[in-house]
This record gives C-alpha cells, structure tokens and sequence, in this order.
C-alpha cells in the first residue's frame, strides 16, 4: 500500500512498538510464556498482522475469545499454539479440534460438545479448564471444580481430550492492593492442587492478564495472557503510563479534515447546537463519527490535534463527522487535506487514547477496539514473509 496516498481515516499500526512491547513484557514475565491476546480483531489493530508481529517477538500463544476467532488465525496459516475460550452451544468444536486449538472449558455442557466432536473428528482434544475464582463471569464455582475435573479425567482416560491448562481470570488486577487479587490467587491454587492430585498434568497454569503482568509478578505462573499491553496502552492510568511501563502505543489514529470554513459568532454547530461560536471563526470538518468508533459521549470534549493545536469536538459527535473550532485565524493554518491526529503515542503533541477514554467517560480499551471497519488499517514495520 501507498503509505502516502491521500486517505479519509486511516490507523496506522506500528507493528515495530509492538514488538518491542511484547520483548518489554516478556522481560517483565521472564519465566512465563507470554500468550498474546488478539481476540476483536487485535483490540482493533488488525489481528493477523499483530498475531505474526507478536510471535516474531517472542510471544508463544496466542489467545481469542471465539472459536471463530481462531480459526482464522489458523486459516491465515499460523501454527502457534491458540487458546480459545467463548464457546456457545453448538460451536465449531469439531473445526477447533481438527485445527489443534486449545479450547476453553468451564462447565459439564461444554466438555460434553469436546468430547463428543473429538470422538468424530478421531483425535484427542486439546482442553484447558477455567475455574471462577472470584471474577463471577465465566469459568467453574469451585464448588462445582471437583466433578468437572472428574469428568475431565475420565475424558482422558478415553483418549478423546487431554487437559493441557488451568486457568482463570482476575476481576480487579488493575486495582493494586485490592483485597480480591490475593484471594483469587489463593483460591486459584487451591483449586490447581487439588486438579493435580487428581491426575490432572497441566502445561501451563494461568490467571495473569496486563495490569496483572505489569504490575503482579506472583501471579505469573507459567503464562502471562497480555492485551492492551501489548498494544502499549496502559491497562489504568492509575497503575502508570504507557512509558512507566516501557511500552509504546500502536495504534495513531489521523483523518483528513474534509472541509474548512468561515463562520460568523452565535453559530450553531453539529445536531442539537451543543456548541454556539462565540467569535467569528473557522470551523473544520473531520470526516469520522460514531460508525468509525468515536464515541459520542466524546461530544464537547474529545480532542484532536490538527493545525499544532489541540482541538476540542466543537458540539455532538454524529454518526460520520465532527466539527472542531479552529479559531478566528483557522483557516490561515489549516486546509483541506491537512492531518488531524485523534490519537497516537503522545509524543509528537497528539492525544492519547487515554485522553480519549478520560473524554468519553471509558477505558482505552474501548476506544481502539471500537474503531470501526470503515477505518482503513494501514501496518507500519512489517517483518517480511
Ligand atoms: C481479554 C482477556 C485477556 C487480556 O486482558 P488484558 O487486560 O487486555 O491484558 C486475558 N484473559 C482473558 C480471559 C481475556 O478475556
């Protein structure tokens, strides 16, 4: 692709940063195997492309969230390991099993679908049980851990499954000091203890996601399952920044203003006229909206640099567009075609995703993972082949 053809939006990834964030990580992890999480697309930065560049850094797993998900990595030819762990009833578990991906099991119905697709396909899959110990979203009570690890083991001793992992997921890891991370990791040992008395011979032991990684070395184990870090976005802003951490943003964000023009003070601007000139001024239209992934609740506050200063959205965020007001001078410093950058690194004067999030009362997370398919992908610092 013409990097410098002209474009509406574009999110320029730097696969460069993100291998350097998955090697940052892993030096904070030494001794655990780093699955990168790649499910949503790669939190919107394009999976394939970020599951490779992840791999080239040393990264050994790779993790989704559907089983869809991870057939695709797999139809793209990558061979890594993959876990996989949103299963509905009636999933592709026989396209999972023949692709050798590791699946996520939390309950009786879903080792009974395994089960029965292991058996048709004629190959032993490969399972990782989740335990719930205290995130109350997925994985198994602990009440419930015994039968399930029972019904594991006589999976086993049929040859149709081998549990190749134990894992969970941590509620409140960015939260230091929070009472709960201690006693989910307690729990969690308690519950592998008993798997592993009873005959279960785990590969790998896993509860650490980012701000665990970054900030949990005890719960490293022998995997670390790393997203938004790697993606070089801190998991909170109370934990530290990008740049405490030694990671860098992937993702910058640029579109190009559409239109500039002169308008007189008392002007209203954008759908309900939230934002009245209070001057004569230029305004700027930047062509992306809600569709794209800019959150509406961003109206009135979201900012962009463009011209060498920071602008606010002037009024709503509307579904394809949104106004910034350039001042009285604007059109003297901004054109048509000229770049406004939404977000990036943060090092060249532009906001961060971060600042993003703090505008529209969210996480990070979801800024980029939200940015939309219209928005062209464009893969910096690709390794060849
Ligand atoms: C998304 C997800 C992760 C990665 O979380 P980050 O905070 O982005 O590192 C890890 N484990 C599970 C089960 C997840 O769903």
């Amino acid at each position: 692709m013409n990097q410098n053809a002209p474009f509406r939006a574009r999110a320029e990834i730097d696969l460069a940063a993100l291998r350097d964030n998955v090697r940052a990580l892993r030096a904070r992890a030494p001794r655990a195997a780093v699955m990168a999480v790649v499910k949503s697309d790669g939190y919107g930065h394009g999976m394939v492309p970020c599951a490779k560049a992840a791999l080239a850094a040393g990264a050994t797993w790779l993790g989704t969230a559907t089983p869809e998900e991870a057939l695709a990595l797999r139809a793209a030819g990558i061979d890594a390991r993959v876990l996989c762990w949103l299963w509905t009833p009636g999933g592709p578990w026989r396209e999972a099993v023949e692709a050798d991906v590791d699946m996520g099991v939390s309950d009786p119905w879903a080792l009974g679908e395994v089960v029965r697709a292991a058996r048709e396909a004629g190959r032993t899959a490969r399972i990782q049980l989740k335990a719930d110990t205290g995130l109350g979203r997925s994985g198994c009570q602990p009440a419930d851990w015994a039968s399930l690890v029972a019904e594991a083991r006589a999976a086993e001793a049929t040859g149709s499954v081998r549990v190749t992992g134990l894992w969970s997921h941590f509620a409140c890891a960015d939260e230091p000091g929070h009472p709960s991370i201690a006693a989910q990791l307690s729990v969690f040992r308690d519950l592998v203890a008993y798997a592993e008395k009873e005959g279960i011979e785990p590969e790998v032991r896993h509860i650490a996601n980012s701000p665990a990684t970054l900030s949990l070395p005890e719960t490293h184990l022998d995997l670390v399952r790393t997203g938004i870090a790697m993606y070089g976005i801190s998991p909170s802003p109370e934990l530290g920044t990008p740049a405490d951490f030694g990671l860098r943003p992937v993702m910058t964000l640029k579109v190009s203003v559409a239109l500039v023009k002169g308008v007189p003070a008392g002007h209203g601007v954008s759908y309900g006229h939230h934002y009245i000139t209070d001057t004569e001024t230029a305004l700027g239209l930047v062509p992306v909206g809600y569709a794209d992934g800019i959150p509406r609740h961003a109206s009135g506050r979201g900012p962009v640099l463009v011209g060498g200063a920071w602008r606010r959205v002037a009024g709503r965020v509307a579904m394809d567009q949104f106004v910034v007001d350039l001042g009285p001078d604007g059109a003297a410093r901004v054109q048509e075609g000229d770049v406004a950058v939404l977000f990036g690194p943060g090092d060249r004067g532009e906001p961060t995703a971060e600042d993003w999030a703090e505008a529209a009362d969210t996480i990070a997370y979801e800024i980029v993972t939200r940015i939309g398919a219209r928005v062209t992908r464009v893969h910096l610092n690709e390794l060849d082949g």
